[in-house]
This record gives structure tokens, C-alpha cells and sequence, in this order.
């Protein structure tokens, strides 16, 4: 990526070049160290290959089934989120991508365009994954926890993330994802399945699922909003992720946290 273009995303995301690097190292150095988690792995491996995964079927069963898949969640109504939502929101991105972002739910915006993160938190995503460069147009696919928005933009509840996961678990066996980027509380605790709070999911290698896809857990766009001053954590968070991609693709040696 062109300096200058790299640059922009940076401070898009609140990134300060000037920031001495000694300085961010004590700052680091303060924070304090994350709990093991329970599903957190040493050293990072592949996933898994799943027997009558995606990866062995052909081009155009893969396709009728995301076609299959797309048309099951825009006519769903296995939760009462179909009464008031405007349409399903599936997800966005080729769908072959080695990184899949997964957030909470659509809001007001996504629930209108049928695409998830394109609001003033999307652009703030699409600045965040530019910055390690992703774009959902050709290496990501963005999708969330729950494909139907909850009213007020509350919370999902716990029945209608359960309604809704099984589409998510074809999303991930369809794409085989080699890196899961959790973004904010609601998605890392769902797909975890604990209430530990997101400061304590954060820095370590989470695994998820039957492919044992490494997971990473950062903030939401919306809530880096709201408080600017975590941005730089999260940037530290893409980082760690980025490198958990690097060693799945080109076999480097490290363990399952952030040094
Ligand atoms: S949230 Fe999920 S389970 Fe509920 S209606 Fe929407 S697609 Fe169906």
C-alpha cells in the first residue's frame, strides 16, 4: 500500500505517527497482562480441515449454496426480528476471503442498504482494515452475530442469537476463513460463549467452531466512536491479528498472545 494512502487510514483510525516509540512501548508495558482464555491456543496452528467441508466441493455447489443461504436469510422468520426489520442482511465480500470480520447486528443504515458496517462505523471499519490492508471488496467478508436488526438498535437477545447463529456457521464452513476478527462485546461473547468482558477477550488467540478458525477480539467501530481514546488499542489488536494471518500463511514462529 502506497505510504501516503496508508497514512490517511491511519489517522482515520487515530493513529499518531509522532508518538515516540518509547513511550508507546511504556504505556504497553502498563497495560495489564490478559487472562488465559479458555479456548486460547499455543502456538498458533492451521485450522483444522473439515471432512465435506467447502473446500472440497465444486465452484458451482459452493455458489448455489451461498445462493441457497442468502435467500433462506432474506425470507427467514425464525425470530420475531423479521416483523420489523426492513430486510436480512447476509454479509459483504468475496467469498473466498482469508479474514472474516463479525459484528453484532445491523443498524438503521445496514437494515435499509442490506449491507452490514456501510454507516459512519462501517467507514470507521473500512479505515481499521485498510490500515492492515483489507478491503471488503477483494480480502474480507464482513457479516454480524444476528442478520436481522433488533429494534432501537438494542441488544440481540440470547434466543434470537440462537435462531440466528446456524446461518453464521454455513458462512464460516462455506468461506473456511484462515483469521475471525470479533468486533466489539456483543459478537466476541456470542461467539465465545462467555460473559468475560471484551478487555479480557482482547490480545490472545481465541478458537472457534468446528474448523478451530483462530479468533481475535477487538472493539466496535461504533463504540471506537464514542471513545476515541481506545482507538489506539484497537490498533494494537489489528496488529496482533495481522500477525496471527502471517504466521497461518507463512509459518513464522510465535505463541498464542500479544508480545
Ligand atoms: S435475526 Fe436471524 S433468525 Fe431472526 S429473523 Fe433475522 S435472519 Fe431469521
Amino acid at each position: 500500500m502506497a505510504a501516503d494512502r496508508r497514512l490517511k487510514y491511519l489517522e482515520a483510525i487515530g493513529i499518531d505517527l509522532w508518538v515516540p516509540r518509547a513511550a508507546s512501548a511504556a504505556a504497553a508495558a502498563a497495560q495489564p497482562a490478559p487472562a488465559p482464555a479458555r479456548n486460547a491456543s499455543v502456538p498458533v496452528a492451521p485450522p483444522a480441515p473439515s471432512a465435506g467441508s467447502a473446500a472440497g466441493g465444486d465452484a458451482a455447489g459452493i455458489a448455489a449454496r451461498w445462493e441457497t443461504l442468502r435467500s433462506q436469510v432474506l425470507s427467514c422468520t425464525r425470530c420475531p426480528l423479521h416483523l420489523t426489520r426492513t430486510q436480512g442482511v447476509l454479509g459483504v465480500g468475496p467469498r473466498r476471503a482469508d479474514w472474516l470480520v463479525i459484528g453484532e447486528a445491523p443498524g438503521a443504515e445496514e437494515d435499509r442498504r442490506g449491507e452490514p458496517f456501510v454507516g459512519v462505523a462501517g467507514q470507521l471499519l473500512d479505515a481499521m482494515l485498510h490500515a492492515i490492508g483489507l478491503d471488503r471488496r477483494t480480502n474480507v467478508y464482513i457479516a454480524n452475530v444476528l442478520k436481522s436488526r433488533p429494534p432501537g438498535n438494542r441488544d440481540p437477545k440470547p434466543e434470537e442469537v440462537a435462531a440466528c447463529l446456524p446461518y453464521l456457521l454455513q458462512q464460516i464452513e462455506l468461506l473456511q476463513p484462515k483469521v475471525i476478527l470479533a468486533v466489539g462485546r456483543i459478537a466476541a461473547q456470542n461467539l465465545l460463549g462467555t460473559q468475560a468482558p471484551l478487555g479480557r477477550l482482547r490480545g490472545q488467540v481465541h478458537r472457534f467452531g468446528e474448523l478451530n478458525t483462530p479468533l481475535v477480539v477487538t472493539y466496535h467501530p461504533a463504540y471506537l466512536l464514542r471513545t476515541p481514546a481506545d482507538k489506539r488499542k484497537a490498533w494494537e489488536d489489528l496488529k496482533f491479528a495481522r500477525s496471527v494471518y502471517q504466521q497461518l500463511t507463512q509459518g513464522a514462529a510465535t505463541d498464542g498472545h500479544r508480545t
